[in-house]
C-alpha cells in the first residue's frame, strides 16, 4: 500500500473516532499519524488506541505513528455539568477554586496559580479566544468576571490570561506520568506544549533519553522569540496556532507559519501545522473556500504535516475531513507550480557526508528521471536528511527498527518499510529494487538511486550511492 502524496496527515482521536472501525477508515482515508490529546485521553484510553493502531500496522503492514499531546501546563475551566454555559455580554461570571456546584452558575478553575496571580483589570480569553472576559474582583478563592465577548463557554475549554504572569514550568506531573506511560508503550512521538525556551525540550530530553522523538510546539511568544533554539532541540516542531493566535495578534499566525515551518526545515526537523484547518467540517460534509486554501498554501510551503484536531476527535464527519486533506495534497502536489515553489525555497547542503549523499542523490535522480530515492537508514537520521532535499522523486527509507519507522511516518515525502540489515552489497541492491518493485514504487526496466552506509549496519555513516535496474523479481 503506497499513498500518492508527499505531505502527511495526523488526525486526533476523540469520542467520534476512537474506535477500531473509525481508525481503520481514518487510515483508509490517508491518516498517517493519529495524535492523543491528553488533556481529554486516559492512560486506559491510550492503551486501547495503542492497541488498535499496531492491528492495524499488521493488518496493513505499514507503520503508524502516534503523536501523545501532553497537555502542558494549559489552563483550563474545570467539568460543566450541563455540558456548556451561555455567557452573556455584561453578566458576571464567578469562577470557584474547588468544584463548583451543579446549577450555582460558577465555573470551576482548577488552576491555584491563576488566584494568586489575577488582578482587577486582567482579560481571560477563553476556548481559544472566543470568549473574553476582563476580572472585575479576584480572591484566592474566587474570581468574578464580567462577560465582554459572550457565547457558548463548553467543560474543560482552554482558558488564557495574556495580561498576567503565572508562575509555571514546563511539564506538570500530569505530563511527567502521561510521558512515563506513552514510553512504556512504545509511542513514536510525544508533544510538548507551552513551550517557551529550549530549557523546556532539554527538561523533557533529560526524561525521555532518546526513547521517544520530542516534538515542541510553538503557541507563545516566549517560544517564538527563541525559536531557533528550540528547534536545533527539538526532533520536530508543531505550528501550534490555536493558542498561538490567542497568545499573539491572529494576524501575526500566517507570518509565523511561514517562519517555523522554513525553520525547521532548514534544520532537517519535520514540522506540523496544526488547528482549524478544516473546521467548518466539524459540522458539514464541505469545507469553505478558504480553509482549503489554507491546507494548501501549508502543503506548498512543503509541510511535512498537515494536522485535523476536532475535525477528527468530535466532528461528525472525521473520514470526509482526512479525504478532504488528501485530496487537497495530492491536488496540490500535482500542480505545475508545486515542484518550483518547493525547489526555490531549498537550502544549501550542510558539510556532512550525509548531506551531500543525499543532495547527490536528488540531484541523479532527478537528472536521470529515476522512479525513486532507496535509503537504508538505522536511526532514521538519513533518511530526515534525504527528506530535507525535498526531491520530486519519491523516497523509501527502510529500516529494521519498527520504532524509526514510525516516527518517520510524520515526514514529508518519506514511504517507510520495515525489512532486515541486508547481509551485503548485492542484497543491499537486490532488496532496494524489489521492495521498490513491490510497494509500487518502481515497475521492470525503471531505475532507483540506493544510499547506504558501508560497511552496511554503520548506524551514521551514509557514504555511497548505486543506481541499480529493477525487475519483477521472477528470475529468481
Ligand atoms: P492544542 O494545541 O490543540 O493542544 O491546544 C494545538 C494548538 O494550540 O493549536
Ligand atoms: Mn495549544
Amino acid at each position: 500500500m503506497r499513498r500518492n502524496r508527499r505531505v502527511k496527515i495526523v488526525a486526533t482521536l476523540g469520542p467520534t473516532s476512537t474506535n477500531e472501525e473509525t481508525m481503520r477508515r481514518l487510515f483508509e482515508a490517508g491518516a498517517d499519524v493519529f495524535r492523543v490529546n491528553m488533556s481529554h485521553a486516559t492512560h486506559d484510553g491510550l492503551r486501547k488506541i495503542h492497541a488498535i493502531v499496531r492491528k492495524l500496522e499488521s493488518e496493513t503492514s505499514r507503520p503508524i505513528g502516534i503523536l501523545v499531546d501532553l497537555q502542558g501546563p494549559k489552563l483550563r475551566v474545570g467539568n460543566i455539568d450541563s455540558g456548556a454555559v451561555r455567557l452573556t455580554e455584561g453578566d458576571i461570571l464567578s469562577f470557584v477554586r474547588r468544584e463548583a456546584i451543579a446549577g450555582s452558575g460558577h465555573v470551576q478553575l482548577p488552576h491555584p496559580e491563576i488566584f494568586e496571580a489575577a488582578k482587577q483589570g486582567d482579560t481571560l480569553l477563553l476556548d481559544d479566544g472566543k470568549l473574553t472576559l476582563r476580572v472585575v474582583e479576584a480572591s484566592d478563592v474566587r474570581i468574578d468576571a464580567e462577560v465582554v465577548t459572550g457565547g457558548m463557554l463548553g467543560s474543560r475549554k482552554g482558558i488564557s490570561l495574556p495580561d498576567t504572569e503565572l508562575p509555571l514550568g514546563a511539564l506538570t506531573d500530569k505530563d511527567r506520568a502521561d510521558l512515563e506511560y506513552a514510553m512504556s508503550l512504545g509511542v513514536a512521538w510525544i508533544a510538548l506544549s507551552f513551550v517557551q525556551r529550549a530549557e523546556d525540550v532539554a527538561e523533557a530530553r533529560k526524561l525521555t533519553g532518546g526513547r521517544i522523538a520530542i516534538m515542541a510546539k510553538i503557541e507563545k511568544p516566549a517560544a517564538v522569540h527563541h525559536l531557533k533554539e528550540i528547534i536545533d532541540l527539538a526532533d520536530g516542531i508543531m505550528v501550534a496556532r490555536g493558542d498561538l493566535g490567542v497568545e499573539m495578534p491572529v494576524e501575526k499566525v500566517p507570518g509565523l507559519q511561514k517562519r517555523i515551518s522554513r525553520g525547521a526545515r532548514n534544520a532537517g526537523k519535520p514540522v506540523v501545522i496544526a488547528t482549524q484547518m478544516l473546521e467548518s467540517m466539524i459540522y458539514t460534509p464541505v469545507p469553505t473556500r478558504a480553509e482549503v486554501s489554507d491546507v494548501a498554501t501549508a502543503v506548498f510551503e512543503g509541510a511535512d504535516a498537515v494536522m485535523l484536531s476536532a475535525e477528527s476527535a468530535v466532528g461528525k464527519y472525521p473520514v470526509e475531513a482526512v479525504a478532504t486533506m488528501d485530496r487537497v495534497a495530492k491536488e496540490v502536489e500535482r500542480d505545475p507550480l508545486y515542484a518550483a515553489i518547493i525547489h526555490a525555497q531549498r537550502i544549501d547542503a550542510q558539510a556532512t557526508g550525509a548531506d551531500a549523499i543525499s543532495a547527490a542523490a536528488r540531484t541523479v535522480a532527478e537528472t536521470l528521471n529515476l522512479a525513486a530515492i532507496v535509503c537504508y537508514t538505522a536511526s532514521g537520521a538519513t533518511s530526515l536528511r534525504a527528506a530535507r532535499e525535498r526531491p520530486q522523486q519519491p523516497i523509501l527509507a527502510l529500516t529494521p527498527i519498527p520504532a524509526t519507522g514510525r516516527r518517520l511516518a510524520l515526514v514529508w515525502g518519506l514511504h517507510c518499510v520495515l525489512t532486515d540489515d541486508p547481509f551485503d552489497l548485492d542484497d543491499m541492491v537486490e532488496k532496494a529494487c524489489r521492495i521498490a518493485y513491490q510497494e509500487g514504487f518502481a515497475t521492470p526496466g525503471e531505475q532507483v538511486i540506493i544510499s547506504a552506509g558501508v560497511p552496511l549496519g554503520t548506524p551514521g555513516a551514509t557514504n555511497m550511492l548505486r543506481i541499480a535496474p529493477v525487475d519483477d523479481g521472477t528470475e529468481e
